[in-house]
């Protein structure tokens, strides 16, 4: 059971997307934008529908 990728972040400045787990997610919000560095908060991220395949 692979449930580590929770939610999908669209960076509000570069437009990047990315797929991360909850800790990720609070990385980022804490470090910013792995790709331009911008902030980013948590409103930055779409928590993913839970398909149980
Ligand atoms: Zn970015």
């Amino acid at each position: 059971m692979s449930a580590s990728e929770d939610y999908r972040f669209v960076c509000p400045e570069c437009a990047q997307t990315i797929t991360v787990n909850a800790s990720m997610r609070d990385a980022l919000v804490e470090n910013g934008c792995v790709v331009c560095g911008s902030t980013v908060s948590r409103a930055d991220f779409e928590e993913m529908a839970e398909s149980d395949a």
